[in-house]
């Protein structure tokens, strides 16, 4: 729902300010629709039926996977793609993964949404819509964004959104913000958030050189600054700073690259998640079970602490920007 235009309706409609806030209440605990509002007179909920569209985002396709994962993928009002997923686990949790972007203007090598066109930032209300269409499905508890684009870049939104998630039942603490380490939004993050919302940083190579070539904003932005100034956040919030690591087979899945990764994080302040990588018809292939236990243990050795990540969704195209991009070759393979 677009709250800019719910208020503006409002007070167009002469509503007292309280009205804006029933209706986010309503919308943040998965309320169906303005019908199910009934503590708003009806005429009222009829001006918003005709005003105020319930969400900003229309589902275009939404997969399930035999794990209980599902994936949606969205449109904005003016066409542009958005996915989101919804994670199932055993002990019950449930974890939305967000976009921030339709598509993405950085270009890592290994990953399908870099490999898409642009189109823009997404506003608050459009991110929020994402995680209230699995509301409506189901209590949610945990947010990652780890979708679509580079939250950095559009961080007063994924800021605006994040800080309205607690009202789904979703806590800062359970809130994770992924980065590939864009420094001026990186540092308005150290500096300006209180909230205790989790700091995620994709590193994918501790050697200069290796990152370069994968994530090609690391000649921009290079990895030990970066590093610097995520140690300075989990100093202030005392919490560790997680760091992603995608395994490509034959890349940067070297018990020397281990070594290097372990001398560059030390034992205190980082966890790492080494994540099997998701083939997207890439270059990339993902690196064999027993080369990522070898290099977990040689982070075991050097007291980094690590868990290797669970893959979900693998039959539904989940990762990150693939139904996308999927859905875009499928239209261009079919005659006009
Ligand atoms: N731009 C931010 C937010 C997106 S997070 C960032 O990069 O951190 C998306 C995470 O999923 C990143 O850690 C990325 O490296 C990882 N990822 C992207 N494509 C993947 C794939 N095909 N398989 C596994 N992980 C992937």
């Amino acid at each position: 729902m677009d709250l800019t235009l719910l208020e503006s309706a409002l007070s167009a409609l002469g509503e007292p300010p309280y009205r804006a806030r029933q209706v986010w209440e309503w919308t943040a605990h998965g309320a169906a629709g303005y019908d199910a509002m009934t503590n708003l007179p009806r005429g009222l909920r009829d001006e918003l039926e005709a005003n105020v569209p319930f969400s900003t985002l229309a589902v275009e396709t939404e997969r399930q996977s035999r794990d209980g994962t599902v994936k949606t993928l969205f449109r904005t009002t003016d066409g542009h793609p958005v996915e989101a997923v919804l994670m199932r686990y055993r002990d019950r949790r449930r974890t939305l993964c967000l976009s921030s972007q339709s598509g993405c203007p950085l270009t890592c090598t290994f990953c399908a949404t870099g490999q898409m066109a642009f189109g823009r930032n997404l506003t608050a209300s459009e991110i929020l819509d994402q995680a209230l269409h699995f509301r409506r499905v189901e209590p949610v508890d945990h947010a990652v964004f780890m979708g679509m684009g580079e939250p950095m870049l559009n961080f007063d939104e994924v800021l605006a959104a994040a800080r309205r998630l607690p009202d789904l039942g979703i806590t800062h603490r359970r809130t994770t913000i992924s980065t590939v380490g864009w420094l001026p939004g990186l540092k308005r993050f150290v500096e300006e958030v209180d909230e205790p919302i989790r700091l995620a940083l994709s590193v994918h190579a501790a050697n200069e050189k290796l990152r370069s070539r994968i994530m090609p904003v690391n000649d921009r932005y290079p990895l030990r600054d970066v590093v610097e100034e995520c140690r300075r956040y989990a100093a202030t919030v005392n919490r560790r700073v997680y760091i992603e690591y995608v395994m490509l087979a034959g890349v940067n899945d070297a018990p020397e690259h281990a070594r290097e990764l372990a001398e560059l994080l030390g034992p205190d302040d980082f966890k790492v998640n080494l994540i099997p990588y998701n083939p997207t018809g890439s270059v990339y292939q993902g690196s064999s079970r027993e080369r990522i236990a070898v290099f977990k243990a040689v982070l075991d050795r050097a007291h980094v602490p690590a868990t290797v990540r669970l893959t979900r969704g693998r039959d539904i195209e989940a990762a990150c920007g693939q139904l996308a991009a999927a859905r875009k070759t499928k239209r261009a393979a079919s005659p006009v």
